[in-house]
């Protein structure tokens, strides 16, 4: 097993946003979190990218993460995309793209994985040297999709890839998830939108006032409605 999560519970001071989460996502899996607003999607990747739960376990690779900082979670494979993009819109295409390799001294090896999230995104070449904040929206969702890839994860977390983008680029962008997926790296996606996940997940766990409902293949919840 990749990653497992047992039992994990998350609070904002009394506020309660994750209650006894248990999933787990085999190497190689492409695993979708569904949920409406403020079902606690971003708190459980955020969860797993700090290693901070309140209470419960995070194993990967049969290792537990809870020891770890932030960045050795980084080191150890896995590599968030957050809401929001967090990206630098002052920064160029290539700066921004170059900071997801931070932790890594191998230098061919990064140049390699940059020309990998210029075969998927070959916007992100053309528009190397331009300022993120003057990319659209698609496009800058683009840029913090590659740049976690350039962390390589074996797992890559990724929240709400598709929220406010136009259904070509939404299309494309979930297309490139495939194609990340095909080249070896798991998945662990938050998303709102039930059908477009469906359609590209393997397996998809309902997550509901911070609780899992429902969860199974794709499927057979697709299946269901
Ligand atoms: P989702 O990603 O599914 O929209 P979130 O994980 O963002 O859900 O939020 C889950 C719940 O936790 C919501 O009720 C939200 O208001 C609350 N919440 C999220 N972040 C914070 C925070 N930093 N402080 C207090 N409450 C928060
Ligand atoms: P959206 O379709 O998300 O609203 P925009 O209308 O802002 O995107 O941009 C449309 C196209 O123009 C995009 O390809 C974007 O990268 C490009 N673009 C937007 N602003 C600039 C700029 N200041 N300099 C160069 N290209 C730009």
């Amino acid at each position: 097993m990749l990653l497992e999560v047992r039992e994990l519970s998350v609070a904002y001071g009394k506020a309660v946003a994750l209650e006894n989460v248990s999933l787990e996502v085999r190497a190689g899996e492409f695993v979708a979190v569904l949920g409406p607003n403020g079902a606690g999607k971003s708190t459980l990747l955020k969860a797993i990218s700090r290693a901070q739960p309140s209470s419960g376990t995070l194993r990967f690779r049969g290792e537990s993460l809870q020891p770890l900082p932030a960045h050795a979670v980084v080191g150890k494979g896995i590599c968030h995309c957050p809401e929001g993009r967090r990206l630098f819109p002052e920064l160029t295409v290539i700066k921004n793209l170059m900071l997801g390799a931070w932790l890594r001294s191998d230098r061919a090896a990064v140049e390699a994985d940059l020309d990998q999230v210029h075969r998927l995104f070959p916007v992100l070449k053309e528009r190397g040297a331009q300022v993120v904040g003057t990319l659209s929206g698609g496009q800058q969702q683009m840029v913090a999709i590659g740049r976690a890839l350039m962390g390589r994860p074996a797992l890559l977390l990724l929240d709400e890839p598709s929220v406010g983008i136009a259904h070509r680029l939404k299309v494309e962008i979930f297309d490139a998830i495939k194609r990340i997926q095909a080249n070896g790296t798991a998945i662990l996606m938050a998303e709102q939108d039930a059908q477009s996940a469906l359609r590209v997940a393997d397996r998809v766990y309902v997550l509901e006032h911070g609780q899992v409902g429902r969860s199974g293949s794709s499927a057979e919840l697709g299946s269901d409605d």
